[in-house]
């Protein structure tokens, strides 16, 4: 079916092969799929099948060994791209707030603008009364929260997120990735995020790229066409299960 859309992104026939010993080890092989404006992409995949190397890529990290990413911003800048880890690498030196100004510092914000839109941030994503607060003092999550803040102030094209959640324990990784559907209500960014939990890619996005094992291939690409405005406790609805019974089912065919 044709795309009635034109594509925020779309990457075509891509390749990545690293130099090894043995000659080469090929980590992603003819990856193809798009991403519209504002949509929530969630990528699922066994452990090396290529999802960071993937999201390396699409970052203008690594360059392809084959193949291209290609974006449809307008005009000639590169879109801006906000990246967030499954360790929030945070500076121990600086406070809650002054971690989540540095990305305008750097660019030479001016400092009060940079603390006000910080503060809005500080409000979104729940960290009220932490803003002075050091950061090793922080539990995992509140230091996610710091990271996701960290990465919006810079009003991202496009956030990547690589198993910002992997960290945490059950209870806290269902609580943020509720927190992160109210961030995305509230900004509506366009997000690529990798992730090992069939309940979170369903109750956050809109589709639902499956990759094979080793070398990396789309196997499945799975629409999650659950009505928005969603709430956490969408997670119980008959709906879901269905949908989580068929995403396990997309997921396992590729791995027997
Ligand atoms: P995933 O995030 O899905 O677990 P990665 O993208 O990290 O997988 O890695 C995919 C494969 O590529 C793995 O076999 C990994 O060891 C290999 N790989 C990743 N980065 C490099 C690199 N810089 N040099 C060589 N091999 C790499
Ligand atoms: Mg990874």
């Amino acid at each position: 079916m044709k795309n009635p859309v034109q594509p925020f992104l779309q990457v075509c026939d891509l390749h990545i092969t690293f130099a090894s010993e043995q000659g080469g080890l090929q980590a992603l092989q003819g990856v193809n799929f798009h991403i519209n404006p504002r949509e929530f992409v969630c990528v699922i995949g066994p452990s090396g099948s290529g999802k960071s190397t993937l999201l390396r890529v699409i970052a203008g990290i690594l360059q392809p060994s084959r193949g291209e990413v290609r974006f449809s911003t307008t005009g000639a800048n590169s879109p801006r791209v906000g990246y967030v880890f499954q360790q929030a690498n945070l500076m121990p030196w600086r406070t809650v707030l002054e971690n989540i100004t540095l990305p305008l510092e750097i660019q030479e914000v001016p400092l009060t603008e940079a603390r006000k839109k910080a503060s809005e941030l500080v409000e979104l994503v729940g960290l009220n009364g932490f803003e002075q607060s050091w950061v090793q003092d922080l539990s995992g999550g509140m230091a996610q929260r710091v990271a996701i803040a960290r990465a919006l102030i810079q009003e991202p094209d496009l956030l990547l997120l690589d198993e910002p959640f992997g960290a945490l324990d059950a209870l806290t990784r269902e609580q943020m990735g509720a927190e992160l559907l109210h961030v995305w209500q509230a900004r509506r960014t366009t997000v690529l995020m990798v992730t090992h939990s069939i309940s979170e890619a369903l109750l956050l996005s809109d589709r639902v790229l499956v990759l094979s094992a080793r070398p990396g291939r789309i196997s499945s690409d799975f629409e999650v066409d659950l009505p928005r405005p969603r709430q956490d406790s969408l997670r119980y609805s008959a709906g879901f299960v269905e949908k989580a019974r068929r995403l396990r089912a997309a997921i396992l065919m590729d791995t027997d």
